[in-house]
C-alpha cells in the first residue's frame, strides 16, 4: 500500500473495535500516526468475533506494530470538556492533527420501542448525544488545530438509516441523529473550505462487524431482511468502508467537499 499519509496524524473516535478499528489500521498502513479515542480501549473483549480478529492487545498496539506512533485516549464523545482535553493533549504531543474520523456512535433500544412518535425522551436524547453531539464535540475540539495549519480532512459517519426511514418508523432517534450528521457535515464544508479543510460523510448500510455478525449468528432470517434490499447480495465489510475513508483523506479527494457517500451496495436507490 502506498504510504500517502506519511508525516500526517489522524484521530479516530470509536476505534477500539468494529469499523473504527479498520479505519485506524488503514490510516496507519497509509503512513499516518493514529490516535484512538474511545470509552474503553479494549472493548473488543466483549465480542468474540472482534477478539478473534485482533493481532495485538489493542488497536493502539496494532498500530504500533505497523511501525507508527499511536495514542490511546479514553473519553466519552458526549462529554465536550473531556474530548477537548484529550484533543488538546494530543495536539500538544504531536503538534498537529490532520485527519479526524468521527466514527463513535450507535443506536440503542429495540425497534418496537423506538418508533418516531413513541421513542422515550431519554433514549432519544442518548442517541442524539452519542452520534450528533459526539460528532459536533469532536469537530469543535479538532478544527482549531486544523485551521492553524490551513489543512484538514474531516470524515463523519452517517448510516443508511439517516437516508431512508425504516418501515414502521422504527429506530427514529438513530435515523434523525445520522441525518443531522449529514447536514452538519455540509455546514462544516461551507465554513471550513476557505481554510483548506474538507468535510465529508460516509453512509454505510449494514456492515458485518464482529458485533453485528455475532448478533445474527443464529438468525439467518434476520440477515435475509438486510440482504433482500442489497443489490450486491452481501453485507458490507469494515474494509469496504475503510477504502472510502482512504479515498476521502488522500489526494484522490482533494476537490471533494460536503459530500455524503453511501457505502451500502446500492441498498438505498
Ligand atoms: P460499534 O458499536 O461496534 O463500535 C463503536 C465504537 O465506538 C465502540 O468501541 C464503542 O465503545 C465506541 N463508542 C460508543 N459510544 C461512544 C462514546 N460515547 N464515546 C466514545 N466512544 C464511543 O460500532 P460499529 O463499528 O458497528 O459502527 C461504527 C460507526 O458506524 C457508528 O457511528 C455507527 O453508527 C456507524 N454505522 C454502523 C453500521 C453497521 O452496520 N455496523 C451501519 C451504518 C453506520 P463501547 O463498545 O465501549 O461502547
Amino acid at each position: 500500500m502506498e504510504e500517502k499519509l506519511t508525516g500526517q496524524t489522524a484521530l479516530v473516535t470509536g476505534g477500539a473495535r468494529g469499523i473504527g478499528r479498520a479505519y485506524a489500521l488503514r490510516l496507519a498502513r497509509l503512513g499516518a500516526d493514529v490516535a484512538i479515542l474511545d470509552l474503553d480501549l479494549e472493548s473488543f473483549r466483549h465480542f468474540e468475533l472482534e477478539q478473534e480478529a485482533m493481532t495485538a492487545d489493542s488497536t493502539v498496539a496494532e498500530i504500533r506494530a505497523l511501525g507508527r506512533e499511536a495514542a490511546g485516549l479514553t473519553a466519552d464523545v458526549t462529554d465536550a470538556a473531556a474530548v477537548a482535553a484529550a484533543v488538546d493533549g494530543l495536539a500538544a504531543d504531536w503538534g498537529h492533527i490532520d485527519i479526524v474520523i468521527c466514527n463513535a456512535g450507535s443506536g440503542a433500544g429495540k425497534p418496537r420501542d423506538t418508533r418516531a412518535s413513541e421513542v422515550a425522551p431519554n433514549l432519544f436524547d442518548e442517541v442524539l448525544q452519542r452520534n450528533l453531539y459526539g460528532t459536533y464535540n469532536t469537530c469543535r475540539a479538532v478544527v482549531p488545530y486544523m485551521k492553524q495549519r490551513q489543512y484538514g480532512r474531516i470524515v463523519t459517519i452517517s448510516s443508511q438509516a439517516g437516508r431512508r426511514a425504516n418501515r414502521g418508523g422504527t429506530y427514529a432517534h438513530y435515523g434523525a441523529a445520522k441525518a443531522g450528521i449529514e447536514m452538519y457535515t455540509r455546514y462544516l464544508a461551507q465554513e471550513l473550505g476557505p481554510f483548506g479543510i474538507t468535510a465529508n460523510c460516509i453512509a454505510p448500510g449494514p456492515i458485518g462487524t464482529g458485533r453485528l455478525l455475532g448478533l445474527y449468528e443464529d438468525d439467518q432470517e434476520g440477515l435475509n431482511v438486510f440482504l433482500r434490499d442489497i443489490p450486491l447480495g452481501r453485507l458490507g465489510t469494515p474494509e469496504d468502508c475503510a477504502r472510502v475513508i482512504e479515498f476521502l483523506v488522500t489526494d484522490l479527494a482533494d476537490y471533494i467537499n460536503g459530500a455524503v457517500i453511501p457505502v451500502d451496495g446500492g441498498a438505498v436507490p
